[in-house]
This record gives structure tokens, C-alpha cells and sequence, in this order.
């Protein structure tokens, strides 16, 4: 079995039916599935300026499945959940990251983890650092805790 870390974000409809149908079906894939507050954030990224906000959580949880077939299970929930692509950044319905699997570092067509914006989103590290501090990232060797506490260095003095 591996500890996985997946990112749960809606901005679009209802965004709270979203984030419990999305628990419900991980808590059936995953084991131990540990589930964080929900955190309202700003849209970010090129042409989202005037998007209305996301509701994100992230959760925890064991699974034997490899990544692609997590990656594979994960968009198949989110399908499910009322995804639509039209355009790069669009609002979702429902969006589910791989942030982390295990201290795996896969980098295919498609498939990148960990994510490569992990590290600077305050919407991923807040959440993940309730349910998982202590997990390591394997590219920088930090725990998510000591991420956190780097992207909010600033912030907080
Ligand atoms: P976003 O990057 O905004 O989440 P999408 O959810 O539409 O965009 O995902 C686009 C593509 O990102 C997916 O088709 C998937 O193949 C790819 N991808 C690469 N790495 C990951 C990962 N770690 N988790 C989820 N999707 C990933
Ligand atoms: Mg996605």
C-alpha cells in the first residue's frame, strides 16, 4: 500500500455537493482516507480573473492502485461529478490532483508527481499540512509542513 495525497477543487455549481461527492467516492478507493477542512481560495492562473471562488480540500489516503490507474480512477470520479474541459483553466465542477504518491517520483506523458505547483499553492500545502505534515515531498526532501512554512515565510513576519 501507498500514502497518496489527492487536491479537491469546484468552482463551479454547487461546489458543496461537489466536495462531499468527491470524499464519498475516495473514501471508497482509498484506504484510512483522511479528509481536511474545506478552504474557500481565489482562482489562479492565466485568464481566471473573474471566476468565482473555489471551495479545495485535500485528502489522504492508502491504495494499491499505480499512479496512472489512480490518475485514471480520479478522472473517471470527476466525470462522474459533471467535468467538462472546454478550456485550459476553466471553471469545474470538480478537478482531483495527484499532489503526492508515496515518495514516488513519476514524470510520464500526462502524469506529472508530484505535482509541479504543489509547493507554491496555499490551497494545496494549507490543507495537506492538516492531515499530513509530516509527508515527504521526495524532490525537495521537505516535509509538506516545512512547505508550508516556506510559502508563508513572508506572510508571517
Ligand atoms: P489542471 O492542471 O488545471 O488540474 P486538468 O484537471 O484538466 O487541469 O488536468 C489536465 C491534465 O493534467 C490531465 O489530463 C492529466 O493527464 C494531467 N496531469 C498531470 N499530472 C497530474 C497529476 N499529478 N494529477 C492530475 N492530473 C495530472
Ligand atoms: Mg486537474
Amino acid at each position: 500500500m501507498t500514502r497518496v495525497a489527492i487536491a479537491i477543487g469546484s468552482n463551479l455549481g454547487d461546489r458543496d455537493r461537489a466536495i462531499a461527492f468527491a470524499t464519498t467516492q475516495l473514501s471508497t478507493l482509498l484506504d484510512n482516507l483522511e479528509v481536511s477542512r474545506v478552504v474557500e481560495t481565489w482562482p489562479l492562473g492565466e485568464g481566471t480573473e473573474n471566476q468565482p471562488l473555489y471551495l479545495n480540500a485535500v485528502a489522504v489516503g492508502d491504495t494499491d492502485l499505480s499512479p496512472r490507474e489512480l490518475l485514471d480512477a480520479l478522472m473517471a470520479i470527476e466525470t462522474e461529478g459533471g467535468r467538462e474541459r472546454p478550456y485550459p483553466n476553466a471553471p469545474r465542477t470538480l478537478d482531483l490532483d495527484i499532489i503526492l504518491y508515496g515518495d514516488d517520483i513519476v514524470s510520464e506523458e500526462g502524469l506529472e508527481v508530484p505535482h509541479p505547483r504543489f509547493r507554491d499553492r496555499f490551497f494545496v500545502l494549507g490543507p495537506l499540512a492538516e492531515v499530513a505534515p509530516d509527508m515527504v515531498d521526495p524532490v525537495t526532501g521537505l516535509r509538506v509542513g516545512e512547505l508550508l512554512r516556506e510559502l508563508l515565510r513572508d506572510k508571517t513576519r
